[in-house]
């Protein structure tokens, strides 16, 4: 923002033939037009701009709010001021030929991108939401280019660049469905009242992903990394409709597990769909593109993993604290050491609201069996001989703990003092140690879990803190 204001004044004396605010108006839209293709590359589906920034996808989401409203605001001086000096020279006509009316449009296009999108409207209708956002874009961007054609090279940049990131997505969804070896097919199962999940065929027996170093910088194809997301579309339920999805299982399955908690759009209308059919597993034709993000540091390195799960957030780090432990269980097996402690801490925390949710990730808690420290807290339940105390047990107290027959997890009736943890955690590591922290929930919870990971970081002696969260 600083650099954009310093651009708006930069030399602005030099240019002494015209009023200094009509320059000025001149400089600002100039500005503004120039930030266009970062706030545009800022929602692009692949990864290229989060990798050169270092920044996740919901960061990016933010940049992109914030950068088009200050456009907005620099974009209405602009208007104004130039709206002025016509006026003032009462040459009235500079305002109505073709040039001024297309800005006037894309201004105007511009104000309902800006404040149609604010949070409210979004979590009222997000299908309306995203309608008006790309009508609306198009009228703007197109009258935008029209309005001034000193603005041209910005714009087809920006354009050029969000086109080929969408173009190159859909195309890979073709050719994932035509590749797969289902052709597409995919099964749907409900797993309670507001659960569904999806298992997408990818690759057949024996599929081996290619090793080559550029692979690295190419659209992943039949493969990804834990913890990445897809864009799912069913075009039986919503045919334009692509919705993205945690891939809840690791790509040595050779097969993408989804978890979808139902909602009110796209999901309730699935739901819906699959309520209809007599069949504990309903096969339809499905479409993804992807997978994206993901972008954390290697946890292998680390002396201390902590993993927090909130509901369906297990989808993300559920794999990605299997996938850890698959890569220490390999380098075990070769006696490899490098760049990683001997030994390593790895607990798992996973908050759900009932004891029956622990069926949405039961395969993989159960190869997390002897591996990990498993705590699953159960919130909204209690254990009957104790329930009196429900009163207590909504403060978030700890009522009970009890080991499952099997031992293999911890179940704690209550909230999980995520502060507490980490910090119990952190405070057994010498300040040159380091300790991960992987989260994914609703948003309060992941909030919760950077406080007390800047909690950490404050303590006297304390180790490197790394954070890593996602929410949805
Ligand atoms: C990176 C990421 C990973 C996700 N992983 C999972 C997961 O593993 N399991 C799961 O149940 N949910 C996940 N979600 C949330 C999921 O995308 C939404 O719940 C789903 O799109 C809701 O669809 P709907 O039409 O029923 O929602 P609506 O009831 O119409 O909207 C509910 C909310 O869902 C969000 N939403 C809706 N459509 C989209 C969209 N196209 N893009 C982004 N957000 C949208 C909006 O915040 C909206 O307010 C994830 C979201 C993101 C951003």
């Amino acid at each position: 923002m600083g650099v954009n204001v310093g651009f708006c004044f930069a030399q602005i004396d030099d240019l002494d033939y015209q009023p200094k605010y009509y320059v000025i108006s001149k400089r600002i839209s100039k500005v503004a037009i120039g930030s266009l293709p970062i706030m545009m590359f800022s929602v692009a589906k692949h990864d290229v701009l989060t990798y050169i920034s270092g920044l996740q996808h919901d960061r990016m989401e933010f940049l992109h709010k914030w950068l088009a409203r200050i456009m907005w605001v620099m974009i209405s001086a602009h208007l104004a001021l130039a709206i002025y000096y016509w006026l003032s020279l009462k040459f009235i006509i500079m305002l109505y030929i073709p040039p001024q009316i297309f800005g006037f449009i894309a201004y105007f296009s511009f104000c309902v991108l800006t404040w149609g999108s604010v949070k409210f409207i979004r979590e009222l209708a997000y299908d309306f939401f995203l309608v008006q956002h790309r009508v609306f874009a198009f009228i703007m961007l197109l009258l935008s280019f029209f309005h001034n054609g000193g603005n041209r090279a910005a714009i087809l940049i920006a354009v050029h660049g969000l086109v080929i990131d969408r173009v190159v997505s859909k195309v890979f969804a073709h050719i994932h469905a035509h590749k797969s070896p289902t052709k597409g097919r995919c099964e749907f199962k409900i797993l309670d009242e507001g659960t569904v999940s999806v298992t997408i065929p990818v690759c057949e027996a024996g599929y081996s992903k290619p090793k080559a170093w550029y692979t690295r910088f190419l659209p992943k194809y039949k493969t990804w990394k834990a913890g990445q997301h897809i864009y799912f579309n069913v075009s039986k339920i919503k045919f334009f409709q692509y919705h993205p999805f945690t891939i809840a299982s690791l790509a040595e399955s050779g097969e993408m597990k989804l978890l979808i908690r139902v909602q009110k759009g796209f999901t309730k209308q699935l739901m819906k769909n699959l309520e209809q059919v007599d069949h504990d597993v309903v096969t339809i034709k499905g479409m993804f593109h992807g997978p994206y993000g993901a972008t954390y540091q290697p946890f292998i390195g680390f002396d201390t993993c902590l993993f927090f799960a909130a509901g369906s957030g297990g989808a993300f780090t559920f794999p990605v604290c299997l996938d850890l432990l698959n890569q220490i269980e390999k380098r075990n097996d070769f006696g490899d050491y490098l760049f990683r402690p001997a030994t390593q801490t790895i607990r798992f925390v996973w908050s759900i609201k009932k004891t029956d949710n622990i069926c949405w990730f039961e395969d993989i808690l159960k190869q997390f069996a002897g591996r990990c420290i498993v705590d699953i807290y159960v919130t909204q339940e209690c254990k009957e001989e104790n329930s009196s105390s429900t009163e207590s047990n909504s403060k978030g107290s700890i009522m009970e703990i009890t080991k499952t027959l099997s031992n293999d997890y911890n179940i704690y009736y209550g909230r999980p003092d995520i502060e507490c943890i980490i910090q119990q955690h952190s405070q057994q590591l010498l300040p040159e140690q380091s300790i991960s922290v992987a989260s994914c929930g609703s948003p309060p919870f992941t909030k919760k879990v950077k406080e007390s990971c800047q909690a950490a970081r404050k303590l006297d002696k304390s180790p490197n803190v790394y954070c890593y969260t996602e929410s949805f």
